[in-house]
């Protein structure tokens, strides 16, 4: 069976590791590979490769970086297509959503390329006679970025594009379930002309993690994943004198008036509710259906389940795959069963397309949730959509805002000044009209507020050039010759004449 294996110095390595995790086709069941997982002196070995990258590829020029970054963009786009199949294969979505995620991931690439621009500072000249005033941006050092199984390529992008660009040692910890792309992004990076030790995978658990937030060497950390680990990311790193910017778990509302399209709604709802099998941070997971438009909105939408074509990920004729894994299937079960214990009205049932061969598990849709049901109150992560009726807009908008998750939401109605009113009042970080996902382009930033973020910038576009940045100010001088005189008062910037 395969070992997946680390990437420090520019190369494959087993480093000191013997312990394996498993690794998983989800769609069949059977396990592919044997993860190895990082022991403390694989971290120390990581983390050495990288300090010693960064102090040199801070150094490098704009122009040297923007060039690697513009062929590492090309080479990526060349291997689409083994991406989409490493991904399939370890995750279990369809190989178009697969390939989606390397196309939105890539975004940031685009972004960094641009770095040139992204890191010019500001100048003041003549602040005072003969002083002048400019502003800089350092990197940070050594950074490391922790990602979830979900997107095993789009939020490492999110990360290692912009902390590279801006000068930084990137150090990825992927998740054990799917490790393997993040191999391919490594050679990739090298064959760009990336130095040696710049990109660094370390494959592991929560020994690697805890190497990480503990080692002085490693400057800031970049975070994605459920909401407990993301707050102890913070917690534990922050205390260990890091730069910490820690993104957790979702529960997406989309708010629906009785003046929406019904097509459009009932469409928008099913495709982000379903779509990767629900295991998207910003799949929509509650329908807040106002007034009259519950019941047709409802069956407009059972209407469509039937229809969904769930099988293996790598067939060209599925829609949806199977969830991750067989603990992570069982748990969605588990809360489909609570949440019909604590009244819900199971409308389709899911728990049906169960199978014994490989992790799938049918759609299932949920009405008249209760906001005290267990299916609300919950990140589910998988494919069951909730519905919670209400009568009025006012009703909706403060059951959005009273829940603890705050990642996206989306409103759906033909009145401009209901959806100006949701995006004013709304206390969610991202927010759709008419949009089911609104993942910000990579230009922007993403991410969203409450116990969905921990930390005070959010991730990629200019808020992650932020955090990959240390900024300075010089104040500068350079006096005629025979100019000076020696002064005991304090330096000011009252003009002398
Ligand atoms: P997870 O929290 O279990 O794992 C994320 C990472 O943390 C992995 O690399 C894992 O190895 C590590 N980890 C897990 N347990 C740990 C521990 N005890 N100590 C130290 N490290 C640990 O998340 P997941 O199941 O891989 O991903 C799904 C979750 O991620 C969902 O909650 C989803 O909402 C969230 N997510 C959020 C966003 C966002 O942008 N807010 C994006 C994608 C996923």
């Amino acid at each position: 069976m395969e070992q997946i294996p680390h990437w420090i110095d520019g190369r494959r390595t087993a480093g000191e590791s013997t312990q394996t995790s498993p690794v998983y086709n989800p769609a069949t069941g059977e396990q592919t590979g044997g993860l190895l997982l990082a022991t403390p002196a694989d971290v120390d070995a990581a983390v050495t490769s990288a300090s010693a990258a960064a102090a040199t590829w801070r150094a490098s020029s704009l122009a040297a970086r923007t060039s690697v970054l513009f062929a590492f963009r090309e080479l990526v786009h060349q291997h689409t297509d083994d991406f989409a199949a490493l991904i399939t294969a370890e995750h279990g979505k369809v190989l178009s959503d697969a390939a989606g995620e390397l196309a939105r991931g890539l975004e940031n690439v685009d972004f960094a390329c641009g770095v040139s621009n992204l890191l010019k500072g500001d100048f003041s000249e003549q602040a005072s006679t003969g002083v002048d005033v400019y502003s800089i941006r350092q990197p940070v050092g050594v950074v490391a970025g922790i990602t979830p199984f979900n997107f095993p390529m789009m939020v490492p992008l999110w990360m290692c594009a912009n902390a590279i660009a801006c000068g930084n040692a990137f150090i990825l910890k992927p998740s054990e379930k799917d490790p393997s792309a993040s191999l391919l992004l490594a050679q990739l990076w090298k064959e760009a002309g990336l130095p040696d030790g710049v990109f660094t995978v370390l494959q592991g658990d929560k020994v690697a993690v805890d190497g990480l937030l503990t080692d002085p060497r490693v400057d800031a950390i970049s975070f994605v994943g459920s909401t407990p680990i993301a707050q102890y990311i913070y917690e534990t790193g922050t205390k260990a004198g890091k730069r910490v910017q820690a993104l957790g778990g979702a529960k997406n509302h989309m708010m629906v008036l009785p003046d929406a399209d019904l097509d459009v709604a009932a469409d928008a709802a099913v495709s982000a509710a379903y779509g990767s099998a629900g295991e998207r941070c910003m799949a929509i997971s509650v329908v807040v259906a106002v007034g009259s438009v519950a019941d047709p909105l409802v069956e407009a939408i059972g209407r469509r389940l039937p229809d969904l074509k769930i099988g293996p990920g790598n067939e060209s004729t599925s829609e949806m795959g199977p969830l991750v894994s067989a603990a992570h299937r069982d748990k969605v079960v588990d809360y489909i069963d609570r949440g019909e214990k604590d009244g819900a009205t199971v409308v389709v049932d899911g728990r049906e397309g169960r199978t014994d061969e490989g992790f799938f598990l049918g759609v299932t849709l949920l009405d008249n949730v209760q906001p005290d049901n267990i299916a609300y109150t919950d990140e589910i992560f998988g494919p069951v959509l909730a519905v919670v009726r209400v009568d009025t807009f006012d009703e909706g908008m403060a059951l959005i805002n009273s829940h603890k998750f705050a990642n996206g939401t989306a409103i759906f109605t033909r009145d401009g000044g209901a959806a100006r009113r949701f995006q004013f009042e709304v206390e969610v970080g991202m927010v759709g009209v008419n949009v089911p996902i609104p993942v910000p382009v990579g230009y922007y930033s993403f991410g969203g507020w409450k116990a969905s973020l921990f930390g005070d910038t959010h991730m990629y576009g200019p808020e992650g050039i932020n955090f990959y940045t240390r900024r300075k100010v010089v104040t500068s001088r350079w006096p005629d010759p025979g100019s000076s005189s020696v002064d005991l008062g304090f330096p000011t910037n009252a003009d002398k004449k």
